[in-house]
């Protein structure tokens, strides 16, 4: 049977030459980065290359680069450590309602220790207006967190935009962006987006798990949540994850060489699963923006059917996909995202995304289009809303 994945903002494969590095580090290059002996220097050496691959690829100096267990901790360590960090300065804080759960339940933990969160609400694409972030500040505001691409739907959010009218009304606000599914997707630069933290995970790159890092613009105050040596400058202790830091460092460096190339295969083949479902699939809604989106996003509800059932149909044909995100399903509440841009529950429900990668051909859509719509009709036939 064909096997295709269409699941990459889940997970993506490790590249070849990126898990024969990270296993070299595990048998050969084995030295502690802060052993003073040649294996150790090797080590150290290795662990500041890959801190300047990965802050090449989002236009940072390496020393802004703070390596993490993956997206979750730098989402953690960014919002809560900044908040506890700047807490003298006021309690405010402020994000999006369809935030990635690392930021948001970090958010909720912080309204338990007395802060005041301000969630923004977004539009039917799942757009955050930079005008309604700029109402919300207050002179006690010190931190924002907004997402850079929402990772259900693939939306890409105006950050530079929202951040210059924050920065405008106050240069103290710290502002982070969870760029988990932006960075190695499409152009992520600190600078030209005008944050302070930014937060990136190397399973989404190509890289391995459990690795990820926190950008911190020099200057900013943060608090660690971890306390031991004296690794990452004191702000993330613990010996380093140095296989997984070096595949990471790797798969940032392949993926800033192949960006360009790579978003204009995704466009294409995105392009063309979307078109194709529109064609062939009657009541089918494209959820989020159509043009602010990442190349490899595909995210559709369509009508009379569950979401769970179509992903196990898909499965049984070798067919990879998501509803809603994988860190949710198996709980069979529709995703916060798609209800937040107003899509009633219903419809929700039948939510699908696939998320394409460098490995997929034309040849895995046309599978897709070819098998999706008889899926769907057998669906449908079960259906009592649609026969009703
Ligand atoms: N933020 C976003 C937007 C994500 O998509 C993910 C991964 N699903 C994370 C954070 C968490 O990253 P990690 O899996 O590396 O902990």
């Amino acid at each position: 049977m064909q096997r295709v994945y269409l699941d990459h903002s889940a997970t993506t494969p490790v590249r070849k030459e990126v898990a024969d590095l990270v296993l070299s580090y595990m048998t050969t290059n084995y030295g502690n980065p802060s052993s003073i002996h040649s294996f150790g220097r090797e080590a150290k050496k290795a662990l500041e290359n890959a801190r300047e691959q990965v802050a090449g690829l989002i236009g940072a100096k390496p020393e802004e680069i703070i390596f993490t267990s993956g997206g979750t901790e730098a989402d953690n360590l960014a919002v809560i450590g900044t908040a506890l960090a700047n807490q003298k300065k006021g309690k405010h804080l402020i994000t999006s309602v369809i935030e990635h759960h690392a930021v948001l339940d970090s958010f909720k933990y912080l309204e338990k220790q007395g802060f005041e969160v301000t969630y923004i609400p977004v539009d039917e694409y799942g757009l955050v207006n930079p005008d309604h972030v700029a109402k919300a500040v207050k002179e006690q505001t010190i931190l924002l967190s907004i997402m850079h691409v929402n990772n259900e739907v693939g939306t890409i959010q105006p950050i530079k935009e929202i951040a210059e009218i924050i920065k405008s009304k106050s240069q103290d606000i710290i502002i982070h962006t969870d760029a988990v599914q932006s960075v190695g997707k499409i152009p992520v630069d600190v600078n030209e987006l005008k944050v302070d933290l930014l937060t990136a995970s190397s399973h989404k790159i190509y890289g391995p798990k459990g690795v990820g890092c926190l950008y911190v613009r020099k200057g900013t105050k943060i608090e660690p949540r971890y306390f031991g040596g004296g690794q990452e400058r004191k702000r993330r202790p613990g010996t380093e994850n140095l296989p997984g830091i070096v595949g990471f460092g790797k798969a940032a460096e392949l993926a800033k060489q192949e960006l360009k190339q790579e978003m204009v295969k995704l466009s294409e083949l995105r392009d063309m699963l979307m078109d194709g479902i529109l064609k062939t699939i009657p009541d089918v809604k494209i959820n989020g923006d159509r043009e602010k989106r990442i190349p490899g996003n595909v995210n559709v509800s369509i009508r009379y059917v569950e979401g769970e059932a179509l992903l196990l149909s898909l499965d049984m044909k070798g067919i990879a996909a998501s509803s809603g995100s994988a860190c949710t399903s198996g709980s069979l509440d529709p995703s916060h995202v798609l209800l937040a841009m107003g899509i009633p529950h219903e419809i929700a429900h039948g939510s699908l995304r696939m998320t394409l990668g460098r490995d997929n051909t034309k040849e895995d859509i046309q599978y897709v289009l070819d098998t999706l719509p008889g899926i769907v009709n057998k669906l449908r036939a079960m259906s009592p809303l649609y026969n009703k």
